[in-house]
C-alpha cells in the first residue's frame, strides 16, 4: 500500500471515544485523523436498519440519562431519535421455571424477608461507596478490596441467599463481567462512578430512562463532521516510534504523526506490534484489562402483544435466565420491539450455541416471560460481541485484582507520544457511551495542554 498521510495527531479507533477526541482536536485547530479497523464507525454502538420498522435498531449501547451530558448534547446535535423508556404496566421476573409479575420497583416473587435483605445488601454497597476515597486506589480499604475478586468480597459480607445473589448479579448486568474475574475495588468504584446501581437501573429519571433509536448515528454524525479524516478498514498493525514521531502501519497505508491516541480496548492494543516495545508496565497492564461478555438481541413483532396482558415488557431473572429484556417500541407504536440482554453469566448460556440454537434460546426465554407469541417475531437480530474481531467482547474492559492500586493515576498518564482513551479510561460513567466521550475529551485535553517535548 503506497498511501502515506501525515497529521499532528492520529486516533486509533473510530468508536465514540476516538471520534469525539478527534473532533475536540480538530475544533482546537489540530490536524487529526481517525483510523478505524472495521468498514464502519461506532464500535460498540451498532444500529442495523430494520426493514420492518423502516428505522435503525440497536445491538450495542442505547440507554442514556440527562446526567450523561456529552452524549445528550450529541444526540441533539445529530438529531438522533430519543425515546422515553416505556414502563406502564407490570414487570416480570423469571425464577427457575416459574414466572412472577409485579409492579416496577419490586422484584416479583421475592418474599418480604428477602426484599429486606436485598435492601440491606444495597446499603452495604453504598456504604463502601462513601468509605472509599475520591482517588479509589488510595488507602487501606482500597488495598484490601483490590486483593480480592468482587465475588470473594460479596461472599465475605453476606450469607447465601437473595441478598447475596442480588449483589453478585451487578457485574454481569452492568459490564458483562463475571464476579469471579473482576477486582472488588475495580467493580465497586466503577459502579460508584456511574451513579450506583439504583440510578443505573432507574427507568424514571436514571440511567435507563431514555433510549436512542440508532445510537450509531452519533458516531456517523461525528465522522461526517470530520469529513475526509476518518479512514475505514485501516486497522493499525504496527507502530514505529521515536522522539522524532510515530508511524502507524495500517491496512490502508502508512500514517505519520507527532502523537497517537489509542481509543480501543487494551485487548485490541495487544494485537498491535510496537517498535520499540511499549514499557513493560504498560504492556502487562493491557494483559490484565480484559473484556467481558455481552450479547444482545432485538425481536420485532407485529404489535406489542405483552401490553394487552398488562405487562410493560420489562423482564428480569433471579435465576440467570437472562440479564434483562425491555420494550423499546416507544409510547404509541404500531409494532412491538423487544430487546434481550445476555451479559456475564447469562451470556455463557447463549454464546457457545450455534446460530439457530442461539435464536431458539433467546426467543424461548422471551416466550417464557411474555407468552408464546414471542416465538414468532417478524424480524430478529442477534449480536454476540465476543465473536467480533475488533471488539473481542463487551461492554467494557475491566481490571483484574491487584491492578488498580498498582497503577492508580498512571493508568491515564501518557506513555511517550501515546495517550489512552476509550470508555474504560473514564473516571465517571466508565463503561457507558458517556464515559467513552469523557475519556476521549480527556485524552484530547492532555494533548492540547501538554506541548510536545
Ligand atoms: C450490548 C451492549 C449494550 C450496551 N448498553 C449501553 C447503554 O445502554 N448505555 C451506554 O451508555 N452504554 C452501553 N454500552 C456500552 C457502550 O456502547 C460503550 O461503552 C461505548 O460504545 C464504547 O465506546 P469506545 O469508543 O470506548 O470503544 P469501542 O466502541 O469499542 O470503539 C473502539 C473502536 O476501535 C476499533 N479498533 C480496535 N482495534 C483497532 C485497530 N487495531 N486499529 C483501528 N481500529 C481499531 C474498533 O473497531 C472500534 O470501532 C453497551 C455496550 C454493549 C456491547
Amino acid at each position: 500500500m503506497d498511501r502515506v498521510e501525515r497529521r499532528q495527531v492520529i486516533v486509533i479507533g473510530g468508536g465514540l471515544s476516538g471520534l469525539y477526541a478527534a473532533l475536540q482536536l480538530k475544533e482546537a485547530g489540530k490536524s487529526v485523523c481517525v483510523l478505524e479497523a472495521r468498514d464502519r464507525v461506532g464500535g460498540l454502538t451498532l444500529s442495523p436498519h430494520s426493514p420492518v420498522l423502516g428505522r435503525r435498531v440497536d445491538l450495542g449501547g442505547q440507554w442514556v440519562s440527562q446526567q450523561h451530558r456529552r452524549i445528550y448534547a450529541l444526540i441533539q446535535r445529530y438529531q438522533v431519535p430519543l425515546v422515553r423508556q416505556f414502563a406502564t404496566g407490570e414487570r416480570v421476573c423469571i425464577q427457575e421455571d416459574q414466572v412472577f409479575r409485579g409492579p416496577m420497583g419490586t422484584i416479583p416473587g421475592m418474599n418480604a424477608q428477602d426484599w429486606q435483605s436485598y435492601g440491606q445488601a444495597f446499603e452495604t454497597l453504598y456504604k463502601v461507596f462513601d468509605d472509599l476515597p475520591a482517588n479509589p486506589w488510595e488507602g487501606e480499604l482500597a488495598a484490601r478490596l483490590d486483593r480480592m475478586t468482587y465475588d470473594s468480597w460479596v461472599r465475605e459480607i453476606l450469607p447465601p441467599g437473595m441478598a447475596r445473589n442480588a449483589l453478585l448479579r451487578l457485574p454481569g448486568a452492568y459490564y458483562g463481567v463475571l464476579p469471579e474475574e473482576v477486582s472488588a475495588l475495580e467493580l465497586i468504584q466503577k459502579l460508584r462512578g456511574c451513579g450506583g446501581p439504583r440510578f443505573m437501573s432507574d427507568v424514571e429519571t436514571g440511567g435507563m430512562s431514555e433510549h436512542m433509536w440508532g445510537s450509531q448515528l452519533v458516531s456517523e454524525g461525528m465522522a461526517g463532521d470530520l469529513q475526509g479524516d476518518v479512514f475505514l478498514q485501516a486497522a493499525a498493525r504496527r507502530v514505529d516510534w521515536s522522539t522524532a514521531g510515530v508511524a502507524v502501519q495500517t491496512d490502508a497505508g502508512r500514517f505519520e504523526a507527532e502523537r497517537v491516541i489509542f481509543a480501543c480496548a487494551p485487548a485490541m492494543i495487544q494485537q498491535v506490534g510496537f517498535a520499540p516495545a511499549l514499557p513493560a508496565a504498560r504492556r502487562l497492564l493491557h494483559q490484565r484489562f480484559p473484556n467481558g461478555r455481552n450479547t444482545k438481541a432485538v425481536a420485532v413483532y407485529d404489535r406489542p402483544f405483552w401490553r394487552d396482558k398488562g405487562l410493560n415488557g420489562h423482564v428480569i431473572s433471579t435465576s440467570g435466565a437472562l440479564t434483562a429484556a425491555l420494550d423499546i417500541s416507544g409510547a404509541d407504536p404500531d409494532r412491538g420491539v423487544m430487546i434481550a440482554l445476555f451479559s456475564g453469566k447469562a451470556a455463557l448460556r447463549v454464546d457457545p450455541l450455534d446460530v439457530p440454537a442461539r435464536r431458539q434460546m433467546v426467543l424461548g426465554v422471551l416466550a417464557q416471560a411474555l407468552g408464546a407469541e414471542a416465538l414468532a417475531p417478524q424480524e430478529f437480530h442477534l449480536q454476540v460481541w465476543a465473536d467480533e474481531d475488533w471488539s473481542g467482547g463487551a461492554s467494557s474492559p475491566f481490571l483484574v485484582p491487584g491492578q488498580l492500586t498498582q497503577y492508580g493515576e498512571s493508568l491515564r498518564a501518557p506513555t511517550g507520544p501515546f495517550h489512552w482513551a476509550g470508555t474504560h479510561m473514564a473516571t465517571e460513567y466508565r463503561g457507558y457511551m458517556e464515559g467513552a466521550l469523557a475519556a476521549g475529551e480527556a485524552a484530547a485535553r492532555q494533548i492540547l495542554e501538554t506541548p510536545k517535548a
